[in-house]
């Protein structure tokens, strides 16, 4: 022991601790939290909320204080996320004696961050079904560990009054509860009761008020075969039973819904396992509190009115209307989004009342409004975790990490998955699905929650990025307001920033291989792109591989008449196509060389083919004919020849296709045949990863592009180029489809102004 420390006489074993927490750690329980932690360590200080997070100020033993800063993290309430924990320590004290909580009212708080919409906790869950509790039975409970968050949130600072609550009034008993600080709802901003909160009520075809038990009524309603619209977190559903096909088919045909799959509630994991396979990774997933619809296998082939694919989208009850809806009685319901064709889902009561007149039998609504529209995420689960088809509910808007700080960037996206990013700091705010922007109310949607999100996380954009494509809805924007604003706009290649969003996903910023496969994006030549093979980083990139560009006989409709696409193959291979309808006028046209503007889309190869072996000739939405063509896959290792030439290296596929109708018409079942084109991408996709490598000396591969939501070739592509010698990135955080784009706009973007300032 030195001097100094012995003439600071008894004190000498107190220090001072400066705890500084950035993260979302505000509206989620934190501070009570401390505060139990505080007093079972025996220390003493103060605590505030702060513009960036949760600033302490502690005294005590240096040990304990320690102690305190390890654990803190530990044992942090669910909700709370720490994305950093700064402890500096000081010899001079300021002689605390109790612990206290300091009002943060005056302080700005625009620099935190705001948690997602988490499903109903246990403890609310208990009581909810607690006939002596005060909640008992009641649809709106939460607490600081749980219920809505984002969707009712207007502005910031997080309070009541800034949220879709602020029309109802605390009562007495709810207040003291707000106020207490040993209380699970302690601050819980949309804590209520049955005295005080929002209600619910149930209303018949007509929109008239039926009286009785809104719930019990949705419910009987339900099980007689009915379809019910039901307000939920971030938008309304229309539900029905799902075990009658004759239900779904009407369902079906009232909300123009064609053929695309819908999801499923289940009770509980237990129940989506007597439809579907569920692994224990899976049940994880589905079981958090995150509550993401996910993508499960079948079990034999039921449910074909539900889903015609492999998989079917299962869901778990989020929230407490859900848990009271199903009851002890209903195990699961189809659980679609109300919406008409490619419209945004319904948010409003008015609007579906309106909307879904002749659509749904019955009304289970509330008054609460849901501010933000958030459609529920969608993802399967890969290596244990969530592989994302849209991010939505419980994710957004919480933020993508990235390596180092970012200027204020806006990224306007693609749009058929239309999404935006906005950048403050080292946080890249990636919005929630929004839908098909050519859609009029989409478009409203988009440029609303752009200003929302500006206004929510403070950040005015000094540049803006966005595709190459003139026509993209998002890009006229974009041209528009850096017009008007004066500010610089970066225009990026589609397939480019698919490249980008993967690397930034992977927090990775060296160059890497980009696969990048998906239906169609502007190339800088101005043909259509699609089956990618680029090697690049942030600052560029360079087309090292492609595929054989396929003709699209009449422009845009291949989409859907994809027998057009079959035509082009077949003709191009040398084939007869004297079967396909219309297959004089798709010559003569290829002949004129009239609409028919080429395109190396893989989504393009899959159609074609999926139409060539007779599995899907006509689609109702954009890429069924590759989901149907994984789904008819069997169990197959054989490839076709694999034929690479040119500069770009590009895959010839005329080879492919002979081969494969060679073996059609003796006889081999599409199935097995479905199972060898994946293979031989597969192999081709290797082919050209080796040689980019020979080329350039890189071993990473990043597999970007909506194509990858293809499981078959998730599973073991990744696999193969692990067998080569190759690092494998693909996506974890954002969707691998146009939905994940903006991410890699905005790092693009962010690449090129720094080169600007060097
Ligand atoms: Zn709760
Ligand atoms: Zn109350």
């Amino acid at each position: 022991m030195d001097l100094e420390t012995i003439s600071r006489g008894e004190c000498w074993s107190l220090e001072h601790a400066w705890i500084h927490i950035r993260g979302i750690v505000q509206g989620v329980g934190f501070r009570p939290y401390v505060h139990r932690l505080v007093r079972e360590r025996d220390l003493r200080g103060t605590i505030k909320n702060t513009s960036s997070g949760v600033e302490l100020e502690l005294e005590g033993e240096r040990e304990a204080l320690e102690r305190f800063a390890a654990e803190l993290p530990e044992r942090a309430p669910k909700l709370a996320v720490i994305e950093e924990l700064a402890v500096e320590y000081a010899d001079e004290l300021k002689g605390f004696s109790d612990f206290r909580i300091l009002d943060s009212k005056t302080e700005l708080v625009r620099d935190t961050l705001i948690s997602p919409d988490i499903c109903t906790c246990d403890d609310c869950l208990r009581e909810l079904k607690d006939p002596a509790d005060r909640r008992y039975r009641y649809p709106f409970i939460n607490c600081t560990n749980c219920g809505p968050r984002f969707t009712i949130i207007r502005d910031v600072p997080y309070d009541r009054a800034r949220t879709s609550m602020a029309v109802f009034p605390m009562c007495p008993d709810c207040d003291r509860e707000y106020h207490d600080i040993e209380n699970r709802r302690y601050h819980a901003q949309p804590d209520c009761c049955p005295d005080c909160g929002p209600k619910v009520f149930y209303l018949d075809g007509d929109g008239r008020r039926v009286e009785g038990d809104a719930i019990e009524l949705a419910r009987e309603a339900l099980k007689a075969g009915q379809i019910v619209a039901v307000k939920g977190l971030g938008g309304i559903h229309l539900a029905c039973r799902c075990d009658d096909p004759e239900i779904a088919r009407t369902l079906r045909r009232k909300k123009q819904r064609d053929e695309k799959p819908f999801a499923v509630m289940c009770r509980d994991a237990d129940c989506a396992a007597k439809i579907c396979e569920v692994s224990d990774s899976e049940r994880k997933i589905l079981e958090s509190f995150r509550r993401p619809i996910v993508l499960l296998k079948k079990k034999a082939d039921g449910l074909r009115h539900i889903s015609e694919n492999r998989y079917v989208g299962v869901m778990l009850p989020y929230t407490p209307l859900h848990v009271l809806l199903f009851g002890d009685e209903l195990d699961m319901l189809v659980m679609t989004s109300a919406n008409l064709s490619d419209t945004p889902m319904m948010t409003d009561n008015d609007e579906a009342l309106a909307n879904l007149r002749g659509i749904a039998d019955g009304f289970l609504l509330h008054d609460r409004d849901i501010q933000t529209r958030c459609d529920d995420s969608l993802c399967w689960v890969l290596g244990g975790a969530e592989y994302f088809a849209r991010r939505s509910r419980g994710y957004v808007p919480f933020p993508i990490r990235t390596e180092r700080a970012l200027s204020p960037i806006l990224a306007c996206g693609a749009e058929q998955k239309a999404s935006f990013c906005l950048s403050r700091g080292s946080y890249a705010f990636l919005s929630q699905h929004i839908g098909d922007l050519k859609n009029m109310e989409t478009f409203d949607a988009y440029t609303g929650q752009i200003r929302h999100f500006e206004r929510l996380f403070d950040i005015q954009p000094r540049a803006l990025a966005c595709d190459l494509h003139p026509d993209y809805l998002s890009t006229e924007y974009a041209l528009r307001r850096t017009e008007k604003e004066e500010i610089p706009l970066i225009r990026v290649q589609h397939h480019h920033a698919h490249l980008a969003a993967c690397m930034a996903d992977n927090r990775v910023s060296d160059k890497v291989i980009g696969l990048v496969w998906d239906g169609t994006g502007l190339g800088t030549d101005g043909t259509s792109w699609g089956a990618e093979c680029l090697i690049g980083d942030f600052n560029g990139f360079e087309r090292f591989g492609s595929i054989r560009p396929i003709p699209l006989i009449g422009g845009d409709l291949v989409t859907k008449q994809t027998d057009r696409v079959a035509f082009a193959l077949l003709h191009d291979a040398g084939l007869e196509t004297g079967e396909i309808e219309n297959a004089a006028l798709y010559e003569q046209m290829l002949k004129a060389g009239l609409n028919c503007p080429l395109s190396s889309g893989m989504g393009r190869l899959f159609d074609g083919v999926a139409a060539i072996l007779g599995i899907k000739t006509r689609c109702s939405y954009e890429g069924q004919g590759a989901v149907l063509l994984e789904a008819a896959a069997a169990e197959d290792d054989g490839v076709f020849p694999v034929v690479l030439e040119g500069s770009p290296l590009r895959f010839d596929w005329r080879e492919m296709i002979r081969e494969m109708v060679s073996l059609q018409n003796r006889g081999v079942e599409p199935s097995v045949l479905a199972a060898r084109f994946m293979n031989t991408l597969i192999e081709m996709a290797v082919l050209q990863c080796i040689a980019a490598r020979e080329a350039s000396g890189i071993s990473t591969v990043a597999l970007s592009g909506g194509s990858f939501q293809n499981m078959v070739i998730m599973t073991r592509l990744p696999a193969r180029l692990e067998k080569e010698g190759f690092r494998v990135l693909r996506h974890r955080q954002v969707s691998c489809n146009d939905e994940g784009l903006s991410l890699g706009q905005l790092m693009i973007a962010e690449a090129a102004i720094e080169r600007e300032k060097q």
